[in-house]
């Protein structure tokens, strides 16, 4: 269709007044042609009346030829103005009568007349009369036949003249003009106010709703997809309104759907880990990510500029296989059916997983290309790890000394072993695999795998078999320690069992001989404690009676050779009994007899006297001894009160044997001890504990610190071992026999406590130990008992 050239706003007033000027024009034309005939109408009933009236008169005065009148008649005629000119012509064609005097008597040829004078001959023969109009139809004229002189018998009149009337129709016509340009003046202006009164009306329903149609169409199109043209009405243009308004309102919402979609793609997009980039069918880049630049190196301008040619060229200098590249993306935009996955190599050596589909529309419709790009650098290089570690693992499992299978956990068959297992069951791999137990082993064994395996199913946990016998195929009858789980499937149910063995069938010979070899070393240091323990009572006995004998013989006067000499008996044989005491101690805590008394005693009493034993060969010395105690220390407790005394003698003696010069310090501390932990700990010292116990147990931690030559870091964990000194010198040096501070650590292990030393070379050593003791039922202050043994009925 052809564009209307001109806005209706223009257009409609313009054709308004174009249609109401040529209905004017036409009508006043109309108007003003029918007037005019009208008129001439009129005009020529008026001159034929006129004529032939004015004929008759005129012939009748004539005939009674009264001229007079006849003249009175023609100026009466000539006053009306309209008639122009009136002539009565005689038979010879001159004026008779006129209503302008001069042309009286003058032929008509001089007169105005003249041009009608041809008409003349004809109306005198019709006897009729005849009206015609000048050329411009301003005058009718009318020519009557008048019988002048009527002639006796005459038939046919000789004497005709002619009446000429000549009328004027200028006056009536202008007249008749100015009423018809009235009259279309007026309906002009009628037309013109219903003109305006049409273009408001266009204006208000068509033009100006019809601009707001389009000013809103305008809009829309510019993006402004919230306006609406809203007309009311119920008309055409109105229903035109509402269906934009619903194109509208559906524009809007399906932009604000699509930017929601668009916005959702794009952040997906950016969200991804993956680099994306979209072409089209053009090979215009439609879309990419931000990943994608990273991945591929490469500025954000260079997909911006929207060529996909640009991005392949700066990139491939990088790529690894450039070529192979190139075709690929060749081949696959050519052919845009088809999906492809494959890696793309750097030659820094990274691995891009790349990925690309066509987009096609739900039509079919093919709008371009889709490629995705992964970094899977690491992962390859995990997977290559993976591998090694997998090698590794297959190799430490292969080359394991234990047997390692597994058996499926429905038919119980081989599906892996290792090469041990081969080794030891004398089978090969593809004699093993797929088979099961009953095919190798005596049906015995074989149940008993069985049983157990389908136990370890049905348990659902590990199964250790400590000693398992198997016969082998040629190495005969081994015993194995095997373990077996069951592996479950993701729904929690067994798929598999894995085994491990150990071929334990050496250790259990060596352990079978060891256990005989040490029960016969354990009769033999019973043997020789029982021995020792004898022995010294068989000696003590003896040596007794030596250094009794000795002390009455020093009584008795002796040269000072003789009492040298029997001193001397006397110190080596106490020494002598001090040993054998000590070795008596030794074998009886070694061999067990050693039995702890449970009596409550006071336990700073025990302290004075150990301290007050030693005091005197300290004092020889030029050494002060000193004791300390804590204020929350327990009175009365339950114990051996002469073990303990030994324990402290033992420290005490060593402290003053090792120490030139300086002091010894004694300090005693304790703590509180939970009972019932107390009550159950241990299995030595329950009993010292127990018995007699009539409150809470305490820990009481004693410390012998001196000042003395110290002992070497590398000493000292000999120290507490039977028989050791730190060297032999200390021995000749101090003499000893290296027993005292094992038995007095075994002495405080059996009183539920421990013994352990801090020392430095030159500076001095504490020796710490100590005892779990129950405090006594009755507690007796320590002041006015002083050394007596508290007796207490037993609980
Ligand atoms: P002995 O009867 O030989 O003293 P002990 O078992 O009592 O046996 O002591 C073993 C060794 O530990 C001693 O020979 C000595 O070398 C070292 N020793 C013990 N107490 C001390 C001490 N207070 N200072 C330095 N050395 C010590």
């Amino acid at each position: 269709m052809k564009r209307f050239p001109f806005p209706l706003r223009f257009s409609i007033p313009a054709v308004l007044v174009l249609f109401g000027t040529v209905l004017g024009v036409v009508s006043f034309h109309q108007e003003i042609t029918k007037t005019y005939r009208k008129t001439e109408e009129d005009a020529s009933h008026y001159a034929r009346t006129l004529g032939s009236q004015i004929a008759g008169i005129l012939d009748y005065l004539y005939r009674s030829r009264d001229v007079e009148q006849a003249e009175l008649v023609i100026s009466q005629l000539g006053s009306d103005p309209r008639l122009h000119l009136i002539l009565l012509v005689d038979q010879q064609d001159r004026v008779v009568l006129s209503n302008n005097y001069e042309l009286r008597q003058r032929p008509v040829s001089t007169t105005e007349a003249a041009p009608h004078l041809l008409k003349f001959p004809d109306v005198r023969q019709k006897m009729a009369g005849d009206l015609s109009f000048s050329q411009d139809r301003r005058y009718l004229r009318a020519i009557y036949p008048v019988i002048l002189k009527a002639q006796p018998g005459e038939l046919r009149p000789s004497n005709v003249g002619i009446l000429f009337i000549e009328y004027d129709l200028l006056s009536e016509k202008r007249a008749a003009y100015a009423a018809a340009w009235n009259q279309a003046l007026t309906s002009s202006a009628i037309l013109a106010l219903f003109c305006i009164g049409l273009w408001f009306f266009f204006d208000r329903t068509l033009t100006r709703r019809v601009n707001r149609l389009v000013a809103a169409s305008n809009q829309l199109a510019n993006g402004e997809f919230s306006i609406r043209a809203g007309l009311s009405g119920s008309d055409e243009l109105a229903q035109i309104s509402i269906a934009f308004d619903q194109m509208a309102a559906g524009i809007q919402e399906n932009t604000k759907t699509l930017r929601r979609q668009n916005t959702t793609l794009k952040a997906q997009q950016e969200a991804a880990i993956d680099g994306i980039l979209i072409i089209d069918e053009n090979r215009t880049v439609i879309s990419y990510n931000q990943r994608f630049c990273q991945l591929w190196q490469i500025p954000p301008e260079l997909p911006e500029q929207g060529v996909d040619q640009v991005i392949l060229e700066s990139v491939l200098a990088s790529l690894a296989e450039p070529e192979e590249f190139i075709a690929k993306v060749e081949y696959l935009y050519q052919h845009p059916e088809e999906a492809s996955r494959d890696e793309v190599l750097f030659k820094d050596g990274r691995i891009l997983d790349r990925y690309s589909a066509s987009v096609i529309s739900p039509l079919g419709e093919n709008y371009g290309r889709i490629w995705y790009f992964r970094d899977i650098t690491h992962l390859r290089q995990s997977e290559e790890e993976i591998k090694q570690v997998q090698r590794f693992l297959t190799s430490i499992i292969e080359n394991i000394p234990n047997m390692i299978f597994v058996k499926d956990a429905k038919d119980l068959r081989f599906i892996r072993i290792n090469k041990t297992g081969e080794d030891l069951l004398g089978y090969s791999r593809e004699e093993l695999l797929g088979k099961n137990d009953y095919d190798f082993f005596p049906k015995h064994e074989a149940d008993f795998f069985t049983t157990k395996d389908r136990d370890i199913l049905k348990a659902g946990n590990i199964l250790d078999i400590a000693e398992e016998p198997i016969q082998t195929r040629d190495r005969g009858l081994r015993i194995l320690h095997t373990k077996k789980l069951p592996i479950l499937d993701d729904t929690g149910n067994p798929q598999y069992i894995l085994g491990i063995s150990e071929d334990i069938t050496e250790r259990k010979q060596a352990e079978m001989d060891l256990r005989h070899a040490k029960e016969v070393a354990e009769a033999a240091t019973q043997a020789k404690s029982e021995f020792l323990a004898n022995m010294s009572h068989e000696i003590r006995t003896p040596m007794n009676a030596v250094i009794g004998m000795t002390r009455l013989l020093l009584d008795m006067s002796l040269t000072p050779e003789q009492e040298d000499a029997v001193e001397t008996i006397r110190s080596s044989g106490e020494i002598l009994l001090a040993l054998i005491n000590d070795i008596l101690d030794f074998s009886k805590i070694e061999s067990g007899k050693l039995d702890l008394e449970a009596q409550p005693f006071e336990l700073l009493t025990c302290l004075q006297e150990a301290v007050d034993l030693l005091s005197a060969s300290a004092k020889l010395k030029g050494l002060e001894i000193h004791s300390f105690h804590a204020l929350d220390l327990p009175t009365m407790i339950v114990g051996d009160v002469t073990r303990l005394r030994q324990i402290l003698v033992n420290l005490l003696s060593n402290a003053v044997k090792f120490t030139a010069k300086g002091t010894i310090v004694v300090s005693v501390t304790a703590h509180r001890q939970d009972q019932v932990r107390d009550l159950e700990s241990g299995s030595g010292p329950e009993k010292f504990v127990a018995s007699g116990a009539a409150g809470a147990t305490y820990e009481i931690q004693f410390a012998v610190q001196d000042t003395g030559i110290g002992i070497p870091v590398e000493k000292l964990d000999r120290l507490f071992q039977s028989f050791s000194q730190v060297d032999s010198s200390t021995t000749r040096r101090y003499g000893g026999t290296g027993l005292g501070l094992a038995i007095s650590r075994r002495l405080s292990e059996l009183m539920g406590g421990k013994m352990w030393v801090e020392s430095e070379v030159g500076k001095g050593s504490t020796f710490y130990f100590t005892i779990l003791a129950p405090i006594a039922a009755q507690v007796l202050p320590v002041n006015l008992h002083p050394g007596v043994q508290a007796t207490l009925p037993q609980s």
